[in-house]
Parts: C-alpha cells; sequence; structure tokens
C-alpha cells in the first residue's frame, strides 16, 4: 500500500468513527486554525516575502484578513448551518419527520495553487471543517516557502487524525490522485482542472473546480475617469497582477482610452512612485518560468505605460498596452502578471459581442455612471461573479458566493456555500413503523380504483394562478 494511500485509510477509518461530527469538534479545529493564523502571522508575511515579494499589507488583507473573516462568519454561523432543514410534507407523510440533514462527504482532497497560497488552503479547509470532514491539503510546490511553513506547522495546530498536508509536485500529486477521495475542491489553471476532472471521474468523485481565465473589464464613456483608473490600476497591479479575478483587459472606445491613459499613468504613479521597482508595495511574479511567460506578452501591441523588466529580480513594472488586436498573444491566454491591454470597441453592443465570443470569465467588470448600461452588460452575458464600479471587491462578502462558470469554473464556496459545498444534503424520512393500514393502497395487486387517493396524497398540485381583481 502506498503512502498516499496508507494515509486516506486513517483519514477514512477517523472520519467513519464520528470524531469530526460534534460541533465541539468542529469549532475546537476552527479555534486552532485561527490560533495558527494569529500565532504564524509573521512567519506568513515572511514566506510570502521570499516567494514572490508580496508587500506585507495585501498578505494581511488577501490572505490574513480574507481567512480571519470566514473564520468568524463560520464560527458566527454554525450551528444554524448544521441544524437540519425541515422540509413540505405531502399527505401520505403529514405524519412523518422530513428533513435534509447536512451530512459530511468523508475524506476531502483540497488542492491549492502559489497566487494566494494560504487563503486559497484554508478558506476552503474552513468550510470542508465546518462541515465535518476529514481533509488532504495539497498546497503548490510553486510557492515553496509558503508550502514549507504549512506542511511543517499546520498539522501541529489540528487533530492528526483527521487532517493532513501532503506536499507534491505533479507526478506525485498524478498519484495522489489514483485514491479515492470523497470530494475534491481544486483551485487553479483550466489545463490542470480537467487532469483533477478526469482522475475524479475514475471514482466518481465529485468535484469543485476554481479556475482562471480572462476578465473584461468594460469601461464606458459616462464614468469619472479618475476613480476608475484607480480602482483598474489596483486589481490589475495587486500581487503584480497574480490574481484569478484580476481584470484582464479593458474595452473602451477609442475616446475614453486616451483619457483613461492619462488617468492610469497617474494612478500607477501615486500608487508605486516615479519608480516602482522600488516601490515596497509592489509584489513580484513569482517563478523564473512564470517571469519570462509574461515578459514575452509584452510584445502584443504597443507599451503606452511601463514595460521595464528585470529577470533577476522577476520584476515587470505595472504596464499598458494599446494597439493590440484579438489575435495578439495577450489575448490567448490569462496574462497573470501586471500587463494591462486596452481593446477599443466602438459601442457597448460591441462590447458585450466580445466578451460574449470568448470563454465565460470568472468575472466581468463594467464603469459607468449609467445604470442602464451597467444593467445591459449583467444581463447580457454570463460570468462567474460580476462588480459594478470596482475590481475584486465582490469576493470580499462572505454573503455572495464564489466561483466560476465554464471554463472558468465549476462550483462556488466561500461563507455558506462552502459549508454547502462541503456537505451532503442527505434527503431524510423518518417514519413511524405501525400504522400499516395507511400504506395498503399502494401494494400489489394494484387496484386501479386506489390510484386517485394515492394521487391525492402523494402529486403536487399546481397553484391556482394569481389573478388581480
Ligand atoms: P496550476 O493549475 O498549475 O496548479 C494548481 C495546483 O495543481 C498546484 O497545487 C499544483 O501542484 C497542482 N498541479 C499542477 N499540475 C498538476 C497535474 N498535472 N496533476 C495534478 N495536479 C497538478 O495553477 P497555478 O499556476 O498554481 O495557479 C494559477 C491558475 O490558477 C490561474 O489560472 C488562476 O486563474 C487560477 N486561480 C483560480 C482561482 C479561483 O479562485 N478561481 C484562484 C487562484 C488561481
Amino acid at each position: 500500500m502506498s503512502a498516499h494511500t496508507e494515509l486516506v485509510s486513517r483519514l477514512r477509518a477517523a472520519w467513519l468513527s464520528g470524531k469530526t461530527r460534534p460541533m465541539e469538534y468542529r469549532v475546537a479545529q476552527l479555534e486552532a486554525l485561527g490560533r495558527f493564523l494569529d500565532e504564524k502571522k509573521q512567519d506568513i508575511l515572511d514566506a510570502t516575502a521570499l516567494d514572490m515579494g508580496k508587500p506585507p499589507f495585501e498578505v494581511e488583507l488577501s490572505e490574513i484578513s480574507i481567512c480571519r473573516s470566514e473564520l468568524n462568519h463560520t464560527l458566527n454561523n454554525l450551528g444554524t448551518w448544521m441544524k437540519d432543514k425541515h422540509v413540505e410534507k405531502n399527505w401520505a407523510t403529514q405524519l412523518d419527520s422530513a428533513f435534509i440533514r447536512k451530512d459530511p462527504y468523508g475524506v476531502v482532497l483540497i488542492i491549492g495553487p502559489w497566487n494566494y497560497p494560504i487563503n486559497l488552503l484554508l478558506v476552503p479547509l474552513i468550510g470542508a471543517i465546518a462541515a465535518g470532514n476529514c481533509v488532504v491539503m495539497k498546497p503548490s510546490e510553486i510557492s515553496r516557502n509558503v508550502e514549507r511553513l504549512v506542511a511543517e506547522t499546520l498539522p501541529r495546530y489540528l487533530d492528526k487524525d483527521c487532517f493532513a498536508v501532503v506536499t507534491a509536485g505533479t507526478e506525485e500529486t498524478t498519484r495522489l490522485l489514483e485514491n479515492k477521495f470523497d470530494y475534491i475542491f481544486f483551485t487553479g489553471s483550466p489545463s490542470v482542472g480537467r487532469i483533477v476532472m478526469t482522475a475524479a471521474a475514475k471514482h466518481l468523485t465529485p468535484v469543485t473546480l476554481e479556475l482562471g481565465g480572462k476578465n473584461p473589464c468594460y469601461v464606458s464613456d459616462t464614468c469619472n475617469v479618475q476613480n476608475v483608473a484607480r480602482r483598474v490600476a489596483w486589481g490589475r497591479f495587486f500581487n503584480a497582477g497574480q490574481t484569478c479575478v484580476a481584470p484582464d483587459y479593458v474595452l473602451c472606445s477609442l475616446e475614453m482610452q486616451e483619457k483613461l491613459l492619462v488617468a492610469l499613468r497617474e494612478a500607477i504613479t501615486e500608487f508605486y512612485g516615479p519608480n516602482p521597482q522600488e516601490s515596497p508595495d509592489f509584489a513580484r511574479i513569482v517563478g523564473d518560468k512564470h517571469f519570462q511567460r509574461v515578459q514575452a506578452l509584452l510584445r502584443s501591441g504597443r507599451v503606452a505605460i511601463g514595460g521595464q523588466t528585470d529577470a533577476q529580480t522577476r520584476y515587470i513594472a505595472p504596464t499598458v498596452l494599446v494597439d493590440v488586436q484579438q489575435d495578439d498573444p495577450v489575448m490567448q491566454e490569462e496574462i497573470f502578471g501586471p500587463i494591462l491591454p486596452i481593446l477599443t470597441v466602438t459601442s457597448l453592443d460591441d462590447a458585450i459581442a466580445f466578451i460574449n465570443a470568448r470563454e465565460r470569465p470568472l468575472a466581468i467588470y463594467v464603469f459607468s455612471s449609467c445604470k442602464k448600461v451597467v444593467n445591459q452588460v449583467l444581463e447580457k452575458t454570463s460570468s462567474g461573479g460580476f462588480c459594478a464600479n470596482d475590481t475584486i471587491m465582490h469576493m470580499t462578502l462572505t454573503s455572495l458566493p464564489f466561483g466560476g462558470i465554464g471554463q472558468s469554473g465549476l462550483g462556488h464556496y466561500h461563507g455558506h456555500y462552502s459549508f454547502d459545498t462541503f456537505s451532503h444534503p442527505r434527503a431524510t424520512l423518518l417514519r413511524g413503523a405501525g400504522r400499516e393500514a395507511l400504506n395498503t393502497p399502494r401494494y400489489p395487486p394494484y387496484a386501479p380504483r386506489r390510484l386517485p387517493l394515492l394521487r391525492a396524497t402523494t402529486e403536487t398540485k399546481r397553484r391556482a394562478a394569481c389573478t388581480l381583481l
């Protein structure tokens, strides 16, 4: 038996023992996770700085505070979420109890990416623990300092019978995926998402796939250009553009492009100073291979702002590209770096057609002071999430589901959506053992004269249409 198979069997045995089911157990593990965040905060700041020069402010906001918020929201609501949900009954079951039991799946595998290596491992973990599962976590090997920190320290806080961290590159993850898990939660690229889903299909294991893609950002002619520039620049250049919900490209009119360029230049200077390379608030690309890929995208169109690079420190300046064509390399893949191409469109309809001609994105952004424009984009397009007049901020709400659609993912999480994702809604009917005479009409030999009675007691009737007097 391989070490992975042994681990999964050990965790499944712990899960079957019922250890993870009581609310007190779940709360204790979640509180322990909170202590990990408090006590290892400096280590998290250090590790993310080593991996990709993440500014501490950005780590506090996007890694620690988001986990803390998710943890608090879960602890505040867990008692309510765990309750059986009683449902409507038909006449045949009036004397019985019918409810949905939020059942844990069992042993869950969580595979995380490198760009927000704490957030994207721990936020799903919070949901999985809250729902009463055992969990194997597989952090990304690319953010290797965080991987080491998580592997060495997180297990000290959690119950080792039920939670484990596996460090693995591609080959070993492939072998890990050969095991039967009861749920797989994957965050990463669409291409690896397909590999994970194929492996899960062998065991008919349900999956959530949190994937990426190109998020369009439409800027209409009616807006405050300075505000737009600051909000777009913040979303695009946060974490040096290595954010799944970052605005990937801007669509606007030629006139707006000219105004936006001036405002973007101002915003970039205001945020990062005259030389962003010297700014402590601007991150670096995670690895050499990633640096080369992003650097090559600078050859699309014309550099209007930025464009400087330094391979040694994996620095790519906040960059804006113009004169970009639809078939340029920068428009063929998710940029995942600090580059913002602007493409011009002739009208709102043209922008909507452009968006709908491509894969459905994780997020769509629209900037306009006209509600009609915002509503048109909302109604005529499809995406995982939508945010008007800002970028990224929709995902700070634990009350909203977070996830993609089509190429950008399958399923969603955050807040009670995480709890639901990691719970099986078990349909439960508790009937009395007696009163057998009431069941007789449904048994063979069938008597057609009993059918109307059976239909009357089990069939749902169409409600009468409401007529306004
Ligand atoms: P990735 O797909 O390369 O890797 C993600 C995880 O999968 C890592 O843990 C990695 O070790 C593992 N992996 C890689 N190759 C594998 C294989 N062949 N078999 C099994 N596992 C394998 O993604 P990444 O580069 O870490 O992250 C960037 C991508 O993730 C981008 O596309 C981004 O948009 C997406 N992303 C999505 C979200 C979201 O919430 N939707 C969040 C962050 C990142």
